[in-house]
């Protein structure tokens, strides 16, 4: 789908060993054996032929070369149909694994997981963005290790490693220019990750994986636009296009969440004034549950908190709203229609056919969405919004989506160019 990124982050070159256009037809046929099998597997041989308008030699021969890799496997037979049952391809989870880590602002994540997307270990826990750098680096680093150890343990290639951060990424160098939320800047992430890996790497922005997560292993696969917005510390954003992410001309956009909605708004930590993020994030809700509090209205959370606000959390503001608590359900109320204010004009501006809400504050999307959705039916153009107003689906993968975004390009980048494993790649 995405070819540049093959081109950007391949470690090795030399895996594109054959030459000529018959070697360049095969290659491209490879991939679209893989790419239906990701998205209609398990099928027969003969379905594979009949899908891709290959021939049933072509589609034997590619399929054999696949097994060989160790990218497929055979799984029990059709029933289908009245004649002789035939054999079922899929991808073979065991094909190899990934390492998916994510930089929060306030967390590290990191997942490991086989070729199904499946995950196999997991581990989050909470940073304070105060912590040095290279003392979360560091600690980045230990989680990495832990993770290239399970994968050991299976035997299995390497296939890939993603690292998301909360920031601008230069995708070329792999390194992230700017993190706001962090006050980081030009931190050089994929040469930290040379020193560990000998294996295709990626280094994204959180959101833009996110997106592409959602997208990949979704039911949104039949998307035409998806836009996807993350709401956390920070708010970001991702658009997938046709199965791409659209990054913009220079690979810096979809920053919504630094969209000017209040020119005398609050400070934003990008240096600008009233951006949206500073209307809409967590911290934009605890601000208003705090300020309400300290107004002289009353709430449970100041109970929940043992008295001290600064231990506010979504998970306990979702525990609040359950109980019927009002300054908490009127913060997420207002948190909710400038989310919807926000995704109207979006709506109008990019026309997506799909609209996901993930990051943190989704866990309170019961309380949102009404909102969120009643200023997005009253203020999206009627043309754009259509008979049925622009749906917004919560994250399939919650807080996992954007470290699942890092899996989808991984597994992206074999299923277009299988034959790299054929160069012993993460052996
Ligand atoms: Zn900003």
């Amino acid at each position: 789908m995405d070819g540049s990124y093959g081109k950007a982050v391949m470690l090795h070159p030399q895996s594109f060993r054959r030459t000529g256009s018959q070697a360049l037809v095969r290659e491209i046929n490879l991939a679209t054996i893989m790419r239906h099998l990701h998205l209609h597997g398990p099928v027969s041989r003969a379905s594979l032929a009949e899908m891709t308008g290959l021939n049933k030699t072509t589609v034997s021969s590619l399929v054999q070369e696949l097994l060989e890799y160790g990218l497929l496997r055979e799984t029990g037979l059709s029933t289908r149909g009245t004649g002789r049952p035939a054999v079922l391809l899929e991808l073979n989870p065991d094909g190899g694994y990934f390492i998916s880590a994510e930089i929060g602002v306030d967390f590290i994540s990191i997942i490991c997981a086989n070729f199904a997307a499946t995950i196999l270990w997991r581990h989050r826990e909470n940073i304070s963005p105060r912590q040095e750098q290279q003392t979360i680096l560091n600690r980045l680093l230990d989680l990495l290790d832990e993770a290239a150890n399970l994968v050991r343990q299976k035997k299995g290639p390497l296939l890939g490693v993603a690292l998301a951060a909360p920031g601008l990424v230069d995708r070329q160098t792999g390194t992230l220019l700017f993190a706001p939320n962090l006050k980081w800047r030009d931190v050089p992430l994929r040469e930290l990750l040379q020193t560990r890996f000998d294996c295709p790497l990626f280094v994204e922005n959180e959101a833009n994986l996110a997106a592409l997560g959602e997208y990949y292993f979704g039911p949104e696969t039949g998307s035409r636009k998806l836009l996807y917005i993350s709401a956390g510390v920070g708010l970001g954003g991702g658009l997938v296009q046709d199965g791409q992410l659209d990054r913009g001309a220079s690979g810096f956009g979809s920053e919504f969440g630094h969209m000017t909605m209040d020119p005398e708004g609050e400070p934003c930590n990008c240096g600008n004034r009233g951006c949206w993020e500073t209307q809409v994030s967590q911290s934009a809700l605890f601000r208003d549950i705090r300020q309400a509090i300290s107004a002289g209205q009353t709430s449970i959370l100041t109970r929940m908190t043992g008295g001290n606000l600064d231990r506010l959390n979504v998970p306990l503001v979702v525990e609040a709203a359950r109980a019927g608590d009002p300054v908490t359900l009127s913060a997420l109320h207002r948190v909710g229609r400038y989310l919807g204010i926000g995704l109207a004009s979006l709506v109008n501006a990019l026309d997506p056919d799909r609209i996901v809400f993930g990051g943190i504050l989704s866990l309170a999307a019961d309380f949102l969405l009404p909102a969120m959705t009643a200023e997005i039916r009253q203020r999206a153009l009627p043309y754009l919004r259509g008979s049925q107003p622009a749906q917004v689906a919560i994250a399939r993968y919650g807080v996992d989506a954007c470290v699942m975004g890092g899996v989808a390009v991984c597994h992206q980048l074999i299923v277009n160019q299988p034959a790299i494993v054929e160069a012993g790649i993460g052996d």
